[in-house]
């Protein structure tokens, strides 16, 4: 069946591909209905070519479409062969000057802070880069997709509207030139008639809703063929569909994963295609199995013909697009035919028609025509024009469809607003033309239908439903911040008019929002629900900026301003008619002042945040100030209409409410209230609630007497009875014995002072006091430097942002503060500058409590520091406005005295009063504003004034009868010696001093005396405290340095504590001073081997051979962290081990494509020197006994256990891999090392002398080989007579094959040998462990090996000397892996080590028995080395002919170095360039030219020909240095030799000293000549292996030498050549679809699509995300990432170990933007890259992981394979 309809497929496209698309378009030209005949056309070969079967096939669709159906149209179109039409259209096309490239996902995106006129105006990299921005304040994005750049756009820049490459197209700008002119008619013609077919074809058919017919189009001949189709919704998890789909469809889950990928992009993928009752079937399943708990998944059953017919509609749309590319004629003849009104009148064209079916389509399809929207109407200026206003038309109905589609926005044709709202031409005309302000107002209006009785906005019981509608509806507070983005510089009557008809409207949702949400104060029960509160505020914080951009509207017109304020006040009146409704009034007296208000009690009746019509004429209130037109035109402003009580009565409620709450008088209101006082609070909010709040009051207190204003403010308080009847506060404290209440009471007075101090002091915004917007800002600022250093970003989060996301912090900062640059962590910091301390107000209104006593606490040390007294007067202030001039008057009000007075009275009696003394504080603060305000009347005096300000005066008089209480300043000196008020002693004399400045003021005309006078003062107040302070704070510094160090001290106790409690109780328990004392030792020396020893004289020091220099041996002492008993490191006494982390490592690789061999089959034996996988062994150098060890491991694994079964989590380590913590320091092990004396010593039985040279001794071990060949042999032939060949054998001499040597360490070493060697088997190989297995030697020579080429690297890497250099634990690591494995043969079978020796050895010294062995291009000649020497004392021992081990050792080396000389002269690249030698010719060079000679000779004369010897003799210089480096640092461990002190620091020569502590002579090719008797036939028979010969015919490829060390891959500085390199990476596996979590692999540059189902794949039996299967190949499963669109470096260990960290890109202030939320222009910081490269070397990335997991246990739960 599959194959008949394959087979008709082809012949139809046979026949398909003879069409001629020239013939059809002459057809169509002659064509009197030329829609019918296309239409026909269509009809008849869409079907033919779109959905034939099952799966799409887009390659041979497109190809036939093009021939078929495209071509003719394109021929049609150009009136001949387009191949020549179009170039022409090209050529008289003018490029548009506007760029209009439509952004990707993912893709950056700039906008300048200096230019753009609103944040969204972006610019693509391209533009950004050849634009003036790039030199500016630019912010950098990453767009969700949709949007285009707005280069070119005059109205989006202030400046620089071009890059280089669009201004070229603006260069003979002809204003408003039609682009027709430049198209032929007939053309234009033609154009007109194919553009107005097809388009409506596409039109129609997108938005055809009937299943089984077609518009205007017959089916030929209609099959049974449907498609199931399933359709995209934002309701369904992906995991949902595709186990539905899996039942429903019968397929695989692979498949089922297609689907849904396919479906959650595209919007729809057909799942079945078949019969209609199949696929209706299928139908059914699906919405069955998905109506249960949500609205089913949407299914549709479509005949296959309009399936196809829509298929090509879309592939229309694309082709309209690219065809108008050519031509801006075309461009706009295309706009037309859009636009162009259809039969049915109104909404009708072809434009309006897919906007209004926007919600219904499909997400392919809308994507496709928003694109064709955005290069056709966004790109000609004047259809933009008439599209706008179309939109604007149907916007009402847009945002309807809107709100019912579930769909992102992104995809939602209402996303266009933000293209169209916010150019200001065309907003100010869709405002003034098309009403829109209203409508967007009213619309948003529409959908917030739930009110209460009252009319206002309810939120408190919303579903889930409205819930996710108000989400939505909220996008329209963005449009209308679009449309007000702008200001109008002039305004015209109909825009005024607009404007305020708007501003009506905004009203009328501001009047739904006032005083909703009303709580009502719970007593006795705690409220049973927390009523829902976050929706209010989420509204209140979305209009934020749209209140204060309509104030800012107002600002700019005195007409406008006048009519909102006007507006604005009647509708507040409206509120609040009926307020004082069944409320009785009431009268207040108090010190000869009485006023009538009204009972009303915050804490009984119901109050409301939510004031935002109070707020906006408080906003408008200081307006009329800041621009005049209060004086200039009082006449028009209805003034005499307000009543300050009403204004302040609801702004008052609202801060008793928060002054009630910090009382803990609403504690059974639960959290939701709590949340709402921070909220309202917050930078977010703040500006347009409580800031406003307290202008209300300011406002308010400025047209009314004081006294009354406070009196009504001690009644909302609830506190007018304590203040208006004397003793009252006496009484009531002794009365009351519940503490909750006077508690309570304390509080409100403290609060109501507070708020006393800031309608005073808060007067830095224009309008309110004489300043400008900086200096408000300055002060923001100046206050959070206060707290304490911060860091920009910090800053900026806690300042207000304007619609521009601007605080406008850079204009400033410099004046106020100094920055500090960051190091290698943390980020840089602004600093305060010293002088501006003075301008600290302890009471600044913006701090939280918490920030408030940060702030007092760091001030005053700040003082102490300085040697000043710690008092923190109010700051000097800049006088009010006008309009707000009278409230200072607060002051001196008499109420304001009685209050003072009675607190000070308290103070002074201070027993029986429950007073508090942040209430003094307030008091003194107070006090400390009024003789500032006092004293700058008085400076700024000018002859016709009198100072009507006198409060010194005021608190001089003593108070009246009845109580005749003292003046306020004679309390104050009372209580200046009052003994429990020592804190506020220096603020009481800053008063008084002050006051006695003003009267001295007063006394004298003259002002440049007061200066005199004031400064003596200062003098005397100085004289008399300075000594006593100076020593008082020196001695509190001593305490306060001596308090830190206990207590770091402290801490750092109870952290080791918490970690060995619960295993090691017992033992601190008896060793509880040993414990703490040796703790701090075991840092600084771990071991008790020192470097320079005084054994060794300076003489010249040997690290091998006979001529070794001899070192006494030392005594090891050293000491279990666990127990804390000391032990000597023996050979016969139990065990002391290392914690120790063994990992598989590629960081040397030099080929991370290798393809890992079976690792059951694998022979480790020889190391390639590609190096590709390695064994590395870290530690941290903690050393336990090997049994406390035990215990700990057990103890760990029990509780492990334990914690598994009760709650499932997990760790950071893996116990059941042998993992754990060590128990000091945490660092991550999964094994010991047992430390061991110098192991040679050992088996070095005898002093010799006369010893063999090489070739002597090469035949010696020869024959020793051959004889255990021999002996194997019989044994495994067992019985067979080889007694013959055995006879035939003469043993050397003195070797005894049967000798079995004694194991001479004790029983707990050799189980720590064998359990360390099989840990690096395990991890090494990645398999079971298994002691017995022959290779276990091989991996601990191979890691021993291994670990030190890694560290050779490091050292060379960071220029450090060789040798003394390494930190403590790396140096004591390299002694016992060393040592422990020149140890381990002994743990393991003797005949296996010297079968390994033996093969070892044959690879370079060939013989009978061993063939096959790689050739010497293949072996790491290092690890060569090192097996070989650690190998061969297990044959050594059984030879007692009195060769001498050290002597075995100087030969394998000498053999290994001639064979790596041989290996890097064969492999050299030598090129003779032009650099030439100076000198004549060395010893070495001629050497070294005839050793080359020779080995041309061996090989044929197929090397290269080199004729300079001082080439060569540097590039072998080069490339064996590493190797003998390497080579010293085994030796100096293997035999403990110190190193001379030349290779301790870097220097010359280093090469010479090298070759001496290694016994080597300095021209190395010495050695050949000395040993040339076997060497030149080892050299014949290594240049004649055939892989030798292979690579010098240049068959294949080998490594050459020095080999270099690796690095992480080069980032580049900026960072958004990441970002646009990640957003041109598509998923390698879904054919072309954008990645949504590129991942750059920092180790080999690969970038990966991680964190996505389209690329997991199977690791081990289970799936995992890209990184984790990358890590497999490219690291041995440790990765490091770079997740471009979170800059975030990625960690990865395993399959479960994970974490993030840093990334080395910083911006500006030094700090990092993990998230990119910040958008500012990050730069590589090389420190912080080369930092992670050394993590990465020093093989710490699982170490990082384990402590960034300890530190932060979130990290654990993540499923870190999955990324
Ligand atoms: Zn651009
Ligand atoms: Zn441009
Ligand atoms: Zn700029
Ligand atoms: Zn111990
Ligand atoms: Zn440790
Ligand atoms: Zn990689
Ligand atoms: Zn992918």
């Amino acid at each position: 069946m599959a194959a008949e309809l394959e087979a008709e497929v082809q012949a139809i496209d046979r026949s398909l591909m003879e069409c001629s698309a020239e013939e059809i378009a002459v057809k169509w030209l002659q064509a009197s209905d030329l829609q019918k005949e296309v239409y026909q056309h269509l009809a008849y070969y869409v079907p033919k070519i779109y959905c034939r079967g099952p799966n799409p096939a887009p390659q041979r669709e497109d190809m036939l479409a093009q021939q078929v159906l495209l071509g003719p149209m394109e021929w049609y179109l150009c009136g001949e062969d387009p191949a020549f039409g179009f170039p022409k259209l090209e050529q008289a096309n003018k490029p548009s000057h506007l760029c209009g490239r439509v952004f990707k996902v993912g893709e950056p995106t700039y906008s300048c802070r200096d230019c753009a006129v609103d944040p969204t105006c972006v610019l693509c990299m391209e533009c950004f880069l050849g634009s003036i921005h790039r030199e500016h304040r630019y912010r950098m994005t990453t767009s969700g997709g949709g949007g285009f750049c707005d280069c070119g756009d005059t109205e989006a820049w202030k400046e620089g509207p071009y890059c280089q490459k669009h201004e070229l197209n603006t260069s003979e700008t002809a204003e408003e030139e039609d682009p027709l002119v430049h198209l032929p008619e007939d053309m234009v013609a033609r154009a007109y008639n194919i553009f107005a077919i097809t388009f409506k074809y596409a039109v129609d058919i997108l938005t055809w809703e009937k299943e089984n017919e077609l518009p205007g189009l017959e089916m030929s001949e209609k099959s049974d063929t449907y498609y199931c189709m399933l359709f995209n919704d934002e309701v369904h998890t992906y995991e949902q569909v595709i186990y539905t789909l899996q039942k429903a469809v019968n397929c695989t889950q692979k498949e089922a994963i297609g689907f849904a990928t396919t479906v959650d992009r595209d919007g729809r993928r057909s799942v079945r295609y078949g019969d209609f009752q199949y696929c209706d079937q299928a139908k059914s399943v699906i919405v069955r199995n998905t109506s249960r708990q949500t609205k089913p998944l949407k299914v549709q059953v479509m005949h296959s013909s309009i399936v196809a017919h829509q298929s090509f509609g879309l592939k229309l749309l694309t082709w309209l697009g690219s065809v108008i590319g050519y031509s801006d004629g075309l461009r706009r003849i295309l706009c037309q035919v859009g636009l162009q009104e259809g039969p049915d009148g109104d909404n009708s064209s072809l434009v309006d028609k897919l906007m209004l079916y926007d919600s219904k389509l499909w997400k392919g399809a809308r994507n496709v025509y928003h694109q064709l929207f955005m290069s056709s109407l966004l790109m000609d200026l004047k259809y933009k024009k008439l599209f706008a206003i179309r939109f604007a038309r149907n916007y009402r109905q847009l945002q309807r469809d809107y709100m019912e589609d579930d769909h992102e926005r992104a995809v939602s044709v209402a996303a266009l607003s933000v293209q169209l709202f916010t150019v200001p031409t065309l907003a100010r005309m869709l405002i003034t033309e098309e009403n829109l302000m209203t409508t967007i107002i009213k619309t948003f209006m529409d959908h917030l239908r739930h009110r209460d009785i009252q009319g206002r906005f309810q939120f408190e019981r919303y579903t889930a439903l409205q819930a996710f509608k108000f989400r939505r509806v909220q996008s329209l507070i963005l449009d209308l911040k679009y449309v007000l983005i702008s200001k109008p510089t002039e305004w015209s009557d109909t825009l005024r008019q607009k404007f305020l008809e708007g501003f009506d409207a905004f009203l009328e949702l501001l009047k739904c929002m006032q005083g909703m949400d009303p709580i009502t104060r719970q007593v006795g029960q705690h409220i049973e629900m927390e009523p829902e509160w976050e929706a209010a505020f989420t509204l209140q914080m979305k209009l934020t900026l749209v209140i204060s951009m309509m104030q800012d509207w107002c600002a700019l017109d005195e007409k406008v301003l006048i009519e909102a304020y006007k507006k604005c006040l009647t509708v507040l009146m409206q509120c609040h008619s009926g307020f004082t409704d069944g409320e009785q009034p009431i009268v207040l007296s108090m010190c000869g002042h009485s006023v009538e208000t009204i009972r009303y009690c915050v804490s009984q009746e119901k109050v409301s945040i939510h004031l935002p019509v109070s707020r906006l004429l408080a906003g408008l209130h200081v307006l009329l100030s800041k621009t005049e037109v209060a004086y200039k035109f009082p006449e028009l402003l209805p003034l005499s209409e307000l009543s300050p009580p009403m204004l302040i009565e609801h702004p008052l409620r609202c801060l008793v409410l928060c002054a009630q709450v910090h009382a803990g008088m609403w504690r059974r209101n639960g959290f939701s209230l709590v949340n709402q006082i921070y909220y309202y609070h917050n930078v977010k909010c703040r500006r347009e609630m409580f800031d406003k709040d307290i202008v209300m009051l300011q406002t308010g207190v400025s047209m009314m007497d004081p006294n009354h204003f406070l009196m009504i403010m001690l009644s909302r308080f609830e506190l007018y009875q304590i203040f208006s009847t004397p003793d009252y506060g006496k009484r009531f404290s002794t009365e009351n014995t519940n503490k909750d209440v006077v508690q309570q009471n304390n509080t409100l007075i403290e609060e109501m002072l507070y708020l006393i101090i800031m309608i005073v002091g808060e007067r830095f915004s224009p309008g309110i006091g004489q300043v400008n917007a900086t200096d408000e800002i300055k002060r923001e600022i100046i206050h959070q430097l206060s707290i304490r250093p911060m860091a920009h970003s910090e800053l900026v989060k806690a300042l207000p942002e304007d619609e521009n996301r601007e605080t406008g912090m850079e204009s400033v900062i410099e004046e106020v503060a100094c920055f500090k640059k960051p190091g290698l962590t943390g980020r840089g910091l602004y600093e305060l500058k010293p002088e501006c301390a003075r301008n600290f107000n302890l009471y600044f209104y913006h701090f939280s409590r918490a920030e408030q006593s940060k702030a007092e606490e760091a001030q005053r040390k700040l003082r102490r520091q300085n040697r000043e007294d710690t008092a923190l007067p109010p700051p000097a202030l800049p006088p009010f406005c006008p309009l707000f001039a009278s409230l200072v008057n607060i002051l001196q009000s008499d109420v304001m005295l009685c209050i003072m007075g009675t607190i000070l009275q308290w103070a002074v009696e201070h027993n029986g009063y429950a007073w508090s003394e942040s209430m003094l504080q307030r008091v003194l603060h107070l006090l400390g504003m009024a003789l500032q305000e006092e004293k700058q009347h008085l400076e700024n005096l000018s002859e016709e004034n009198v100072v009507t300000f006198t409060f010194t005066q005021k608190i001089s008089r003593p108070g009246e009868a009845p109580n005749n209480s003292p003046s306020i300043l004679a309390m104050l000196e009372t209580l200046q010696n009052a003994p429990h008020l020592e804190v506020h002693k220096d603020m009481i004399r800053w008063i008084l001093k002050t006051f006695n400045a003003i009267k001295k003021l007063r006394e004298s005309s003259s002002p440049s005396s007061v200066a005199e006078t004031e400064g003596t003062i200062m003098e005397e107040v100085l004289a008399g405290t300075d000594l006593a302070t100076r020593l008082q704070s020196s001695r509190d510094k001593d305490k306060a340095e001596r308090k830190r160090k206990a207590e770091i001290a402290r801490l750092r106790r109870e952290k080791i504590m918490a970690q060995m409690s619960e295993m090691q109780r017992h033992f601190i328990n008896e060793n509880k001073e040993l414990f703490q004392q040796t703790l701090e030792e075991l840092d600084t020396s771990t071991s008790g081997v020192n470097e320079n020893s005084p054994a060794v004289s300076d003489a010249k020091l040997t690290a091998l051979g006979p001529e070794q220099t001899r070192v006494s041996e030392q005594r090891q002492v050293v000491m279990c962290i666990l127990c804390q008993e000391e032990q000597e490191v023996k050979v016969d006494s139990r065990a002391m081990v290392l914690a120790a982390f063994i990992q598989r490592s590629t960081v040397l690789s030099k080929n991370r494509n290798k393809v890992t061999p079976d690792p059951e089959k694998y022979d480790p034996l020889f190391m390639h020197p590609d190096l590709s996988c390695g064994t590395h062994t870290g530690s941290c150098g903690h050393i336990m006994h090997a049994h406390c060890w035990q215990r700990y491991f057990d103890a760990v694994q029990a509780k492990e256990q334990r914690r598994q079964q009760r709650l499932r989590v997990h760790t950071s380590y893996d116990v059941e891999n042998g993992e754990f913590l060590c128990p000091l320091c945490e660092c991550l092990s999964n094994t010991v090392i047992p430390l061991l004396p110098p192991p040679r010593g050992l088996f070095n039985r005898l002093d010799f002398s006369g010893q063999p040279n090489l070739t002597q001794w090469v035949k010696t071990v020869s024959q020793q080989i051959k004889a255990l060949h021999l002996l194997q042999d019989e044994d495994s032939a067992s019985s067979s007579g080889n007694s013959e060949k055995m006879d035939q054998l003469q043993l050397p001499e003195g070797f005894r094959p049967n000798f079995k040597p004694k194991n001479p360490y004790s029983e707990s070493i050799k189980e720590m040998l064998t359990t360390f060697g099989t840990a690096t088997y395990k991890v090494g190989l990645k398999v079971h462990p298994n002691e017995e297995d022959p290779r276990v030697p091989i991996m601990c020579w191979g890691s021993c090996a291994y670990t030190i080429q890694t560290i050779e690297r490091i050292l060379a890497d960071e220029d450090k000397p060789l040798f003394g250099h390494l930190p403590c634990r790396q140096d004591d690591c390299l002694t016992s892996l060393t040592r422990f494995a020149a140890a381990h043969w002994t743990v393991s079978s003797l005949s296996a080590v010297q079968g390994h020796f033996c093969t070892l050895l044959a690879s370079l010294v060939p013989n009978e028995n061993n063939g096959n062995l790689p050739c010497i291009l293949d072996i790491d000649m290092f690890h060569l080395l090192v097996s070989l020497v650690l190998s061969f004392p297990a044959i050594h021992c059984q030879d007692f002919s009195g060769v001498s081990l050290g002597a075995g050792d100087l030969h394998l080396f000498h053999l290994v170095t001639m064979a790596h000389i041989i290996q890097i002269l064969l492999t050299s690249s030598t090129e003779e360039n032009g650099m030439d030698q100076e000198n004549a010719n060395t010893e070495e060079e001629v050497a070294v030219l005839t050793l080359y000679k020779f080995l041309c000779q061996c090989t044929g004369s197929a090397l290269k020909e080199i004729s300079s010897g001082w080439h060569l003799w540097r590039n072998l210089k080069a490339g064996i240095m590493p190797f003998l480096r390497c080579s010293a640092l085994f030796f100096h461990y293997l035999n403990g030799v110190p190193a001379p002190s030349e290779l301790q620091v870097n220097g010359t020569n280093q090469f010479e000293h090298l070759c001496s502590y290694l016994s080597l002579p300095n021209n190395l090719t010495c050695l050949f000549q000395e040993n040339s008797e076997v060497l030149n036939t080892l050299i014949e028979s290594w240049c004649s292996n055939k892989e030798v010969r292979r690579y010098l015919e240049g068959k294949r490829h080998a490594i050459s030498y020095a080999r270099e060390s690796n690095k992480l891959i080069d980032l580049p500085d900026d960072y958004s050549c990441l970002i646009n390199q990640a957003s041109n990476f598509s998923c390698p596996k879904s054919g072309g679809d954008k990645s949504r979590a590129p991942t750059l692999c920092l180790v080999c540059g690969t970038m990966l699509c991680s964190q996505s189902y389209c690329c997991q794949t199977e690791l081990e039996g289970e799936d995992v995300g890209a990184c984790t299967a990358h890590t497999y190949t490219c690291g041995s499963g440790v990765g490091i990432f770079l997740r471009v669109r979170e800059c975030q470096v990625l960690f990865l260990a395993g399959k479960t170990k994970g974490c993030f960290y840093p990334p080395p890109y910083l911006d500006d202030y030094g700090e990092t933007d993990q998230g990119l939320r910040r958008g500012n222009p990050l730069h590589l910081c090389r420190e912080r890259f080369k930092k992670i490269q050394k993590l990465w070397q020093q093989h710490s990335i699982t170490e990082e992981i384990g402590h960034a997991q300890e530190a932060n246990q979130t990290l654990v739960g993540i499923d870190w394979q999955h990324l």
